[in-house]
């Protein structure tokens, strides 16, 4: 099912995300854990895929499993940073061939070794292709950054590169986490303002370990409340602790993002059923369960 009849569709909704295994050795146990979120029944879930194609045959593997044996409507992310035409070209015919009708298209972070791709700039040149390629066959989404993205100085270019994108053919947005709800209603705003009208889904990132916030949230340029700060001095060197305080965290959000109107939630889930299980159990009322 596409995504945008999904959001269509339901007033409320909730997506998990999961990462593919880098070696094939893991993937039975990614499936595992990947197939225990499906069982929660979320609308949807997202497969991420390694920024130089490293994970695409795992990535294609694990989403066309999700949707045909666990149940879920998918969808699979794609990178273009290091891809040819061809290499996208063949990849959506896997993608169709394997009945995956969603795809997010990004650029993929630009790898060390400054290596490029000669076909692909930005997203944008994927999104244009993917139509071009696939044409109706399927819906796309797109990544945005409600504090703006590192590479680029200023928000309101940063918008306009946003809108180009939308206006090739994205039916949504997904955001970079964020851990202060009034960094996206001013995002929202702004992008509002500036014509960008298809739904944006807040992704949303529990923190339940402390090396997380070295690692994902300083890489994500996110800021980081005093409130957040606190929880992760007085809970991060207690596991247990810090895994509760996260999930309470992200259901707080959460709420306060479905009370003002933002309906639509992704949970980054990192391939943590106990993770998205504590989520959706913090909610499972205002979704309707
Ligand atoms: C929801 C979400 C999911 C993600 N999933 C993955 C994943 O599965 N795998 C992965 O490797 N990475 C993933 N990423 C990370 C993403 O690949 C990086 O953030 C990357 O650096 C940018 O990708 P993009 O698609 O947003 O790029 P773009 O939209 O191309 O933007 C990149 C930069 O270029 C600028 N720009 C865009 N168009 C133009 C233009 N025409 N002229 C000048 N500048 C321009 C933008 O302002 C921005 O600064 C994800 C990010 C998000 C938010």
């Amino acid at each position: 099912m596409k995504i945008s009849d999904i959001l269509k569709q339901n007033e409320v909704t909730l997506s998990f995300e999961v990462f593919p295994p880098k070696t094939d050795a893991l993937f039975e146990s990614v499936e595992k854990a990947a197939g225990e979120i499906a069982a929660l029944k979320p609308h949807f879930m997202s497969v991420t895929y390694g920024a130089a194609g490293n994970t695409a045959a795992n990535t294609a593997e694990l989403a066309e499993r999700l949707q045909t044996q666990h149940g879920v409507a998918v969808l699979a992310h794609m990178t273009c940073v290091a891809a040819s035409r061809e290499d996208v070209r063949g990849m959506l015919q896997d993608y169709k061939r394997r009945g995956i009708e969603n795809i997010m298209a990004l650029r993929g972070d630009i790898p060390k070794d400054g290596r490029r791709s000669e076909d692909y700039l930005y997203a944008v040149d994927l999104i244009r292709d993917i139509r071009e390629f696939g044409g109706d066959a399927f819906c796309v989404g797109g990544a945005c950054y409600p504090e703006g993205h590192v590479e680029c100085e200023r928000q309101s270019e940063d918008i306009a590169h946003l809108k180009e994108k939308v206006e090739t053919g994205c039916s949504f947005l997904t955001t970079q986490m964020f851990f202060d709800n009034n960094v996206l209603y001013n995002f929202l705003y702004r992008i509002r303002e500036a014509g960008i009208t298809v739904p944006v889904l807040p992704g949303i990132m529990p923190i339940t370990n402390a090396r997380q916030v070295a690692r994902s949230v300083a890489l994500s340029g996110a800021t980081i409340p005093q409130r957040f700060r606190t929880m992760v001095d007085r809970f991060g060197d207690d596991p247990r602790r810090m895994q509760q305080a996260g999930i309470i965290y992200a259901a707080e959000q959460i709420v306060d993002l479905i009370a003002n109107g933002v309906n639509h939630i992704h949970v980054y889930s990192m391939n943590k059923p106990e993770i998205a299980a504590g989520i959706l159990e913090s909610f499972s009322a205002i979704l309707g369960r």
